[in-house]
């Protein structure tokens, strides 16, 4: 048995100790908001389990981009015999709620046709949701936002007033931020002081 590291003894210091205060929040505590879909839904973390120590050793460190899954059943308890780790993308095709959709003879999940079809997993269920069918969810191209005519305040957001943030890369109205800018109203409030003083 490997020994034990004493950064998992420190919260905060390990995300495979984080997940497991997660399951033990959820199952165990009755005052967490998420209790009533496990512990109160009769989920149970296996007894050994209980101490951190005993997980590490059953599960292993959670690997970078895996969290625990149960499976195979994905309602079941906190056991050895019901856990992984695993993708997120490996969690959802696990979960009980699971819509598959069948296109040209093939059924997958949402997820699935979303990688294949290349229109986002959201778009796909939002589309679903007005009513749309399985066909048009899947083949029709996702229409691109058209911008808006005019920022928030009114201006146009045309030629010139638009320049691109720099941190966010987005379109914005340049007579907004110069009407926000400090350095604008800096060199607005010296530009008046120079024409007076030149006045004089
Ligand atoms: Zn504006």
């Amino acid at each position: 048995m490997p020994a034990l590291s004493h950064s998992h003894t420190r919260k905060g210091k390990s995300r495979t100790y984080r997940i497991w205060c997660g399951i033990k929040q959820r199952v165990l505590n009755t005052n967490d908001p998420r209790y009533s879909d496990y512990g109160g839904a009769g989920v149970k973390l296996y007894v050994r389990w209980h101490k951190f120590e005993n997980f590490l050793q059953d599960m292993g460190e959670a690997p970078p981009d895996k969290s625990i899954d149960r499976y195979p059943d994905p309602a079941g308890s906190y056991e050895p015999s019901n856990c992984r780790w695993a993708t997120a993308k490996e969690q959802q095709n696990n979960r009980r709620t699971t819509v598959r959709l069948t296109f040209q003879g093939e059924t997958l999940t949402i997820p699935q046709w979303a990688d294949r079809v290349k229109i986002g997993a959201d778009a796909l269920r939002g589309r679903l949701r007005s009513g749309w069918s399985v066909e048009q969810a899947l083949t029709v191209p996702v229409e691109k936002k058209r911008p808006k005519p005019n920022c928030q305040r009114g201006h146009p957001m045309r030629g010139n007033n638009i320049y691109l943030r720099p941190d966010n890369g987005k379109r914005a109205c340049r007579t907004c931020r110069n009407k926000n800018s400090k350095v604008h109203n800096r060199r607005r409030d010296a530009r008046t002081r120079d024409a007076r003083t030149n006045a004089r």
